[in-house]
């Protein structure tokens, strides 16, 4: 479905709103089941008052389907049908006329507006569009101890990917006795582990440094804590075998990086060895490959990571 605007203005000495049967029959037109055999959905209307012009936003599929669900409008005067976009689709964008963001490039990725939308919805605080970058409220961060998913903060160096249990598979390889591929259902079956663990971004705060920083300008509320589940990575290791002289572990991913500010800004990519390999003993990569294997659904909404946690309490209850 799109987003368009429509438009009908008629002749102020020929208002249908002036006769009452002509008035009602466009009532009913508009009634939503009417419109939604047209295949239209009203967001919203308005009539700009003493002006006999009508405003809708709609979704529809195509321009042609609203003109044709337009036609008695159409009769008694003027209709024009405008394709439009969220202010959240404009931004993920970089501007009114930029190109909408490439998605499922590299892999299925969320739709950004869908996300940025969502995170919105949520009350967090973004602070870009695309890739989504968001902090939690300090009013929401008061009080808790685990924080509610919606509001759990959100940080991404790419776009968010859209994963399917199905066909989703954790490829283990290099120096290894046994190159290992898991599926969802796999992971499953291993030993896991909860903990409540706090994340916060090495960021957090940046806002307030002087000199300024380069950088996500955060605020206080890119910390959130939560609830995870998932296997602790040496569990997989174990099974795969570790071969003598392995140094460390490390987790290549294809992701498209989004424009996004200053080139250097990638502390993901400039992360040292070494701190990658200090995971070795814990479950952090698996845990959330695993979750958001688990309920993809969920991860149209804002954050990643806090979506996981809900779909663990879903099944604990
Ligand atoms: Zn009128």
């Amino acid at each position: 479905m799109a987003l368009f605007i429509v438009r009908h203005q008629h002749d102020p000495d020929h208002c249908p709103a002036t006769d009452p049967y002509m008035g009602a029959t466009l009532l009913n037109y508009l009634s939503r089941p009417n419109v939604r055999q047209h295949g239209i959905a009203i967001q919203g209307e308005a009539v700009i008052k003493g002006e006999h012009t009508l405003y809708m936003i709609v979704d529809a599929d195509d321009a042609e389907r609203v003109r044709a669900f337009m036609q008695p409008f159409a009769n008694a005067g003027t209709v024009d049908v405008y394709p439009a976009s969220t202010c959240a689709r404009v931004v993920a964008s970089g501007g009114c006329a930029a190109p909408l963001p490439v998605v499922d490039d590299v892999v299925p990725a969320l739709d950004p507006e869908d996300a940025c939308q969502s995170a919105i919805e949520a009350g967090l605080v973004v602070h870009r569009a695309h890739p989504l970058n968001c902090e939690t409220s300090v009013a929401a961060l008061i009080g808790g101890v685990v924080m509610p998913n919606a509001h759990f903060y959100v940080r991404n160096h790419f776009q968010i990917p859209r994963l399917d249990p199905a066909t989703w598979r954790l490829h283990v390889g290099g120096v290894v006795e046994r190159p290992l591929e898991l599926s969802l259902r796999d992971l499953t079956t291993l030993p896991s582990r909860t903990m409540v663990v706090t994340l916060e971004c090495a960021g957090n705060g940046r806002s307030r440094l002087a000199p300024r920083v380069p950088g996500e300008q955060w605020n206080l509320g890119a910390v959130s804590t939560a609830e995870w589940t998932g296997v602790p990575l040496v569990e997989v290791l174990d099974r795969a075998g570790v071969r003598a002289g392995a140094r460390g572990v490390g987790v290549p991913w294809r992701r498209r990086r989004p424009a996004c500010g200053s080139p250097g800004d990638d502390p993901l990519r400039a992360q040292p060895h070494a701190r990658r390999c200090a995971g070795i003993r814990g479950p952090a990569r698996l845990r959330d490959e695993r979750r958001a294997a688990a309920d993809p659904a969920r991860l149209s909404a804002a954050s990643h990571r806090a979506q996981l946690v809900r779909g663990d309490r879903g099944k604990m209850g």
